[in-house]
This record gives structure tokens, sequence and C-alpha cells, in this order.
């Protein structure tokens, strides 16, 4: 039996990216020398380094008046960074409410300075853009392309009329991007990049260096910058296996064909739970994640049968959020278009045995 990790993060990496680096974990630059073991600073090190960000800077063709930046401390730790770095003292800064991670997003910001919020959900936990409204005069607008607990997703990229600010953990690589209309795009590895551990920031370079003089050195995009994004130690390991990862996407059609191939297993999901009536899913359908297609039992009192059953055949992880509850399948790149067709065939027999 072949098993399908459907969790929203960590999430599940590609199969051959594991395997080759089984392959080097004890043995990388010479026998018995792990990535883990050599230090930031050396040349093998640097290598890999180097590599993974042109990788990425291919894959997303990111623009040279960007910098590319490896941090710490997760998504979460932007949610801090971005305000200590872009919001100045009499400015403001918009926060767009679509789901649970933006709503945190915001919150967090709130502590470092002027922040006003905008909530454009509607009524059945989708997207009204016309609540955005005027753009103009803030130091940023936040936004968050994709909410992973709920499901629902912004595709296209909202008119702005101030420097855009993206919080992409869940579906960066995932679509093609064009990445010139954002001031700063960020994502925690741990979705569609790689091991838990690993921050991605893409930021135009003349936003960084106006950080607020009590920053945490840690979190200063100019320092970063200076020095190469090994300010401090670095989280090498999970540098590593991001580059392997951005070469396998590299070697499997770069993110077009990672995109064409999302689309056609979101669509294939939600097909199936739209043709049925024993589950379902309330988003619109133009704001349904691709990534995280979040879904409903009619009969809520056989969720826990349903995970269990699932999960007695290979299909592991389908609980939903806890603040959502009901079923999340996470389909990034990683999750093969097999591992989709073994979930609906599981959901097709689940309900015909206990319609
Ligand atoms: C997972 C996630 C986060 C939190 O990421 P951490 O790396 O755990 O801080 C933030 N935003 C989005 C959209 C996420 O999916």
């Amino acid at each position: 039996m072949t098993t399908y990790n459907f969790c929203a993060g960590p999430a599940m990496l590609p199969t051959e990216v594991m395997a080759q680096a089984q392959q080097q974990l004890r043995d990388f630059s010479q026998p018995g020398v792990s990535v883990m073991e050599l230090s930031h600073r050396s040349a093998e090190f640097m290598q890999v380094a180097e590599e993974a960000e042109q990788n990425l800077r291919d894959l997303m063709q990111i623009p040279d008046n960007y910098a590319v930046l490896f941090m710490h401390g997760g998504a979460r730790g932007q949610f801090s960074a971005i305000p200590l770095n872009l919001l100045s003292e009499t400015g403001t800064a918009l926060y767009l409410e679509s789901g649970q991670w933006s709503v945190s997003a915001a919150k967090e910001a709130a502590k470092f300075g002027r922040v006003e919020v905008r909530d454009i959900r509607d009524a059945n936990s989708s997207i009204d853009l016309a609540k955005i409204g005027a753009t103009a005069g803030y130091d940023y607008v936040h936004y968050c392309p994709n909410e992973t607990v709920d499901g629902v997703s912004i595709t296209a990229v909202p008119e702005c009329d101030s420097p855009l600010v993206a919080d992409m953990s869940s579906c960066i690589l995932g679509r093609d991007l064009d990445v010139s209309k954002f001031a700063l795009i960020y994502a925690g590895a741990q979705k569609n990049v790689g091991p838990a551990g690993l921050t991605l920031v893409i930021v135009r370079r003349d936003l960084i260096g106006q950080a607020a003089a009590h920053t945490p050195a840690i979190l200063d995009y100019r320092l970063a910058q200076e020095n190469d994004s090994m300010y401090n130690t670095p989280p090498t390991f999970a540098w590593y296996l991001a580059g392997e990862v951005f070469k396998w996407i590299k070697a499997n059609g770069g993110v077009t064909a990672m995109s064409a191939r999302n689309q056609a297993k979101a669509a294939a999901l939600y097909r199936f739970i739209d043709a049925s009536d024993f589950y379902r899913n309330g988003v619109s359908p133009i704001f349904r994640s691709e990534m995280n297609v979040t879904f409903q039992l009619q009969d809520a009192e056989l969720n826990q049968r349903f995970l269990a059953q699932a999960e007695s055949h290979g299909l592991m992880a389908l609980k939903g959020h806890r603040l959502v509850g009901g079923m999340r399948a996470s389909i990034y790149n990683a999750m093969p278009m097999a591992g989709v067709e073994a979930l609906i065939d599981f959901m097709d027999n689940f309900a015909q045995s206990h319609q």
C-alpha cells in the first residue's frame, strides 16, 4: 500500500528528493561528511547556498532588483520582521483579512506600529474583492493569497497603490507569478519548499535598510542581505534540502508544469466533492484553494470513522485545522495525481458504505 501524506505542514516532500537526501545524508562532499556537519562558510556549503538561490531565481524569474533572503523564524517570524523593517514611525500598514493566517499577521504587526485592518471575507468564508477598497498612502499592504487553514485563495494579484506584501507560505512555487507586482513575498518553507526551519523572503532591494532601531539583528533585512543570509548560522540542512526541491521542480518542467498539475489535482477533487451529496465545500469556486482543499462530511458524526479508515488506507493527516473542523487535504507540489485519485476512490467508497 502506498502512503500519501495530506498534512498541511510540515508537508510531504518529493519522493525523489527524499531518496537523494538519504543517499547523501552521511556522505556529501566526501565520504563520512554530512551536509549537516559542514561549516556554513565552507566552499562546499557556499556552493549549495548559491545554487539554491540561483535556482529559485530561475524558477520564479526573480528580477535583479530583488534580494532573496534565507531566514529563520518561520512565517510567524516575518509577521514581526515585516513591520519592523517596513513600517515607519509615522506610517500605517494596511492588513487585508481573508482567513486565519492574515488575521494572525495583522495582530502581530499591531505590536510594532500603526495598523489598519480590513476584513475582505463574505458570509460563506469566501472573499469579496470589492472590500479591499482604497490602497494608496500606506507603508505597505499585506495579504495572504492562500489561506492554508480555511482553504481559501486569492489567485489574481490585487491592484494595489502601495507596496504589496504577500504571505505565500502555502502557495509559493505552486503557480506562475509576476514577482515585480510585489514589494515583498515571504514563505515558511515547510509547506511547498522543504523542511521546517527555513523562511524565504524575496524583497525589493530599495525597501531594505529602513528597519526600526530596536529591530532584533536576526530580523533585520539589511544585515541579512549584507551577510548573504549568514549573519548568524543559517539552517543549513533545510537550505540544502530546499535547494534539492528547487532542482526537482526544474527537472519536472518548472513552475508552469507544477501549476498545470496542481490545477488538475484540485479540479478532480472539487469536482468529486461537488457531485457528491455526502461531502461539501462552501467556498465560491473562484476562491477555492488549489493547495488546501477543505471539505465537510454532511454528517459530522462520521468524522472520526472517516479519519480512522482513511489512515488504514494509507491516507494520512486529513483532519481539518482545529479552528475550522471538518477535513482538509493539502495537495502541494509534491503530492502526485495518484494520491488525489486514491483519496477520491476512498471518499467514494466511504460515502457508498455510509449512505
Ligand atoms: C503555515 C503558515 C504560517 C505559519 O508558518 P510558521 O512557519 O509556522 O510560522 C503562516 N502563514 C501561512 C499562510 C501558513 O500557511
